[in-house]
């Protein structure tokens, strides 16, 4: 089996090591001997994304995303059908925050959005920063994710949250939601990198490409099951140590 992932924008957007997403899934795909084709789209190298199993795009300060926004519209109709035929986007913060209607930035002014979600963000002055821990409202065997946020833009929507924020602030400090979910798009507010941190929700994500595209139903028996253990006790330590009593 073979995946072809288009990782966007990793020379503009890829704050807090966002590429260590993109390294995450390599990782246990090759692991199991999947094979993974990456493919680098940005401004000036506008590969053809149709082809891909899952699209990655990562977080940007406002002047990144000021960067991307006209050239991210161009691709709107080819996200679209990618979301709708339930093919997974994992779309990080300053990204996630363009799927929506509109971002008004630091300076007031509107980003330009793709429109694809009902959804809005508000820049506010004072930033939310820290490390976050959400139960993610995924059907997965792990349900504790933990990140890193770092963004000034406050995120309304009605769509499923990515998670009930337990500690942090996730979509606006406010409602206790973080991040969304709409068939296999996850926009989410969580930098640390994501994924390495949190191997359970990789999985699910590759599983989900190899489901559209092979249409396997479990990840079990493709080669070896993994050892997570080392992920496991990295992750129980990091939370112990972060998030004291409630982890
Ligand atoms: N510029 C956005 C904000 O501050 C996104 C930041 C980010 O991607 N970390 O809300």
């Amino acid at each position: 089996m073979e995946l072809e992932i288009i990782n966007m924008y990793p020379d503009i957007l890829n704050l807090y090591g966002d590429i260590g997403n993109l390294i995450a899934i390599k990782q246990r795909c090759r692991w199991r001997n999947i094979k993974v084709n990456i493919h680098n789209f940005t401004v000036d190298n506008e590969i053809s994304i149709e082809n891909g199993d899952i699209i990655l795009i990562g977080g940007g300060a406002d002047s990144g995303q000021n960067i991307v926004s006209k050239n991210l519209q161009k691709q709107r109709n080819k996200l679209s059908q990618h979301i709708e035929s339930e093919k997974p986007i994992l779309a990080i913060c300053g990204s996630y925050q363009m799927f929506g209607d509109k971002y008004i930035d630091a300076n007031k002014n509107e980003i330009p959005c793709l429109e694809l979600f009902d959804m809005e963000t508000i820049n506010e002055n004072n930033r939310l920063i820290g490390n976050i821990l959400i139960n993610t409202s995924l059907n997965i065997a792990e349900k504790r994710i933990i990140g890193f946020e770092n963004h000034g833009g406050r995120t309304y929507h009605k769509y499923k949250p990515f998670g009930e924020v337990v500690l942090g602030n996730g979509n606006n400090g406010k409602d206790k939601t973080e991040g969304m979910i709409y068939k296999n798009f996850i926009g989410s507010y969580l930098h640390g990198p994501l994924l390495p941190k949190n191997p359970t929700f990789t999985d699910y994500i590759i599983f989900n490409a190899l489901n559209v595209k092979y249409g396997i139903e479990s990840l079990e028996n493709i080669n070896i099951g993994l050892n997570d253990s080392i992920e496991e006790n990295a992750q129980i330590a990091i939370g112990k140590k972060l998030f004291k009593k409630k982890f």
